[in-house]
């Protein structure tokens, strides 16, 4: 099993937000949480994330418990409604932004292959602040898998593109993903997109006891 939680809770303000949260999640497979807005979406992914810490419950990754693992040393990549790109940083930099440690010729070449990945060979020297809605999504998602996570956290990804560009990306993040085998947890309130990403669609009301 590639994600588990196992009945896991959320305080805010030291009242229970969520209780008894129960979610697997299979090897290479691709889930769509969906509920309105306010219902805990967010709130569900970074804890996945391990930004936010449960009160109570166990999140698992690769069969690890990891419900203490500080984000960093989760192997979970996240891209969000925003994107959250690094303005001051260039595309290849933004990119590359996980691998910072690693060796100059090796970094080069992951970013290369991300780029190539997403359709924009070449972009390495770019202005991030000059890119397209577009283009500025297909970095966030290079930037997330960059890191090669074990999973792939998208927080509303599409939401507020226009139609064109909003279908355009889907199709695009759908044939990646399937390439890859990458192991997706979605979050929206665009139940038409859930189901398209994902093979399963959960609405967050059902898995709140
Ligand atoms: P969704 O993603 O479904 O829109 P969220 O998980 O973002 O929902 O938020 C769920 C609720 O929890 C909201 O009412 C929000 O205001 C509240 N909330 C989120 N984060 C915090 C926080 N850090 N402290 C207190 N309340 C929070």
């Amino acid at each position: 099993m590639k994600l588990e939680l196992i009945n896991v809770g959320v305080d805010y303000n030291h009242q229970a937000f969520l209780r008894g949260i129960n979610l697997r999640v299979e090897h290479r497979s691709r889930i769509s949480l969906v509920g309105p807005s306010g219902s805990g979406k967010s709130t569900l992914l970074r804890v996945i994330a391990g930004i936010e810490r449960p009160a109570i419950g166990k999140v698992l990754i690769d069969e690890i418990d990891v419900t203490t693992t500080p984000p960093h040393l989760r192997r979970v990549g996240m891209v969000f409604q925003d994107n959250q790109l690094f303005p001051h940083l260039s595309v290849g930099d933004n990119v590359g932004y996980s691998l910072r440690i690693t060796r100059r010729a090796d970094r080069t070449e992951v970013i290369r292959e991300m780029l190539d990945l997403v359709g924009l060979s070449g972009y390495e020297r770019r202005d991030v602040n000059a890119l397209s809605g577009g283009e500025q999504k297909r970095i966030a998602v290079a930037r997330a898998l960059a890191a090669n996570p074990s999973i792939l956290l998208l927080d509303e990804p599409l939401t507020g593109l226009d139609e064109a560009l909003h279908d355009r990306l889907l199709t695009d993040l759908i044939a990646l993903f399937e390439r890859r085998g990458t192991t997706v947890v979605h979050v929206t309130h665009d139940v038409a997109e859930a189901k398209r990403l994902s093979s399963r669609v959960i609405d967050i009301a059902e898995l709140v006891s």
